[in-house]
């Protein structure tokens, strides 16, 4: 288990571009937190490491987003508005996780039914007594 505290969205972002260097294909990441935990802004540091070129964000109505442009596919998956697991079949999600691209996934815990057992567990938490900026960033 490694922890990361982190005090600013550009040290979040920077600890994900070290995970995005480091990132091997077929690795699945799930990220846990509140909202406004910096979920997102780590996503975009981890692409950012894969060499995507895109804009990473959360759109709210799409779950899964497909970015090609870096050295793996990315696919960065944000179910917060999934309605059950059989959505993630439709979206064809066996393809992403069981494939040679790397896998994110903001709110995994609202599909823990399929997330397998080799996915790293990453938990971003807030600790208003350390600042309003600081960041508890778990990696398991
Ligand atoms: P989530 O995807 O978890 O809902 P976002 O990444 O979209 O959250 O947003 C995180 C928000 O918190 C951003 O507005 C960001 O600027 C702010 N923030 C403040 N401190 C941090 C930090 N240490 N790490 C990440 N984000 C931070
Ligand atoms: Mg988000």
């Amino acid at each position: 288990m490694t922890v990361i505290e982190t005090f600013s969205p550009d040290e979040t972002f920077e600890a994900g571009r070290k995970i995005g260097e480091n990132a091997l294909a077929g690795d699945i990441y799930t990220l846990n937190g509140d909202l406004g935990a910096g979920k997102t802004v780590l996503t975009q540091g981890i692409a950012c490491g894969l060499g995507v070129k895109e804009h990473v964000n959360s759109p709210t109505f799409t779950i899964l987003q497909q970015y090609d442009s870096g050295r793996l596919p990315l696919y960065h998956f944000d179910v917060y508005r999934i309605g059950s697991e059989d959505e993630m079949d439709e979206i064809g999600y066996e393809d992403c996780f069981y494939g040679k691209g790397v896998c994110i996934i903001e709110w995994a815990q609202l599909i823990s039914g399929i997330i397998p057992d080799t996915a790293r567990k990453i938990t971003i938490e807030k600790d208003f007594e350390k600042g309003f900026d600081y960041r508890r960033i778990t990696i398991e």
